[in-house]
């Protein structure tokens, strides 16, 4: 039998025809084969003609659609009931390599936040920001918060958290005053996840034998808390050391914790007076002055080879 005639057939019994030829497809076949649906396993077991309407409907079912009505007799996934064909083979993608990581998870990377050595808040602060969830003006946006999504602090057209921690002004500002070395816009590490993650895992001890990723996590939770607050509480001003702050607040939950490193025993030199030679004079001096060249200060000591 030819192909238009086979799937004219089929077509007819998808239309649920009743004439008698109808009723006999659908008593011994249809029961439990969905034409569209079938595969070439069953095409064995029935008869010529069942097996041609199968073959054609395979055919068939690339140029045909659901009109959805209900909805309840089509199958989300597989039938074709957009125009642009089945909706399953757009939402099948590739998985990166992060995706296959950990039980699927492109997130497994930040586990390490739960066991790091930070006050509690700071950690699920932590958790919200590496997964992309704190709310930005940029996220706002996304959720249809809002209207724009301006940095409230620097008037950026894209407050995202990239921005905010790594190219705000404002930020910067405040990254400039902890003693690292200078920085400007655009300056820090290219990938912000990246950078993150590079600084919330150095090993590396700075100032008062502190830990850098610990510096660096109370360091993101202010710049968020003062942000907020920047937002909120429209006279709020920002403390005039506010590196201060962040590292007494580092020190005291270091030191609560009793972090502390104990540093190698120095070696310690002691500098003194030495006599010159038999004959001769030893002038010592030194000077210092402030700011204003109107006050300079020199004075110096004179002695001989005995110290008189
Ligand atoms: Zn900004």
């Amino acid at each position: 039998m030819n192909q238009a005639l086979l799937a004219k057939t089929g077509w007819r019994l998808l239309q649920r025809e009743q004439g008698i030829w109808a009723q006999v497809f659908n008593a011994k076949y249809r029961r439990h084969c969905d034409i569209l649906a079938a595969k070439d396993l069953q095409f064995h077991s029935n008869s010529n003609v069942w097996r041609g309407i199968l073959y054609v409907a395979q055919v068939l079912s690339t140029s045909i659609k659901w009109r959805v009505g209900s909805g309840d007799d089509i199958l989300f996934w597989t039938d074709r009931w957009l125009s642009c064909g089945p909706l399953q083979q757009f939402a099948l993608i590739d998985l990166s390599e992060d995706m296959l990581q950990l039980n699927g998870s492109a997130n497994w990377k930040w586990n390490f936040i739960w066991k790091h050595h930070v006050p509690p808040k700071v950690k699920t602060f932590l958790w919200v920001l590496c997964h992309k969830k704190l709310l930005t003006n940029a996220q706002r946006l996304m959720r249809k918060l809002t209207n724009a999504a301006v940095c409230p602090r620097c008037d950026c057209p894209l407050e995202s958290s990239a921005h905010l921690y790594k190219d705000c002004t404002a930020t910067l500002a405040i990254w400039n005053r902890l003693g690292f070395g200078r920085v400007e816009s655009g300056q820090l590490m290219n990938d912000y996840d990246d950078w993150l993650l590079h600084n919330l895992k150095l090993k590396r001890f700075v100032i008062h034998g502190l830990p850098w990723y610990l510096v660096f996590a109370i360091f993101l939770w202010f710049i968020w808390k003062w942000r907020c607050k920047v937002v909120f509480y429209h006279n709020f001003l920002l403390p005039a050391e506010p590196h201060l702050l962040i590292y007494q607040c580092v020190l005291e939950w270091f030191s609560a914790c009793n972090l502390m490193v104990i540093l190698p025993e120095r070696n310690v030199v002691h500098l003194h007076w030495m006599a010159p030679l038999l004959g001769v004079c030893k002038i010592n001096i030194d000077g210092s002055r402030i700011n204003s060249p109107d006050y300079i200060g020199v004075g110096g000591l004179l002695r001989d080879f005995c110290g008189s």
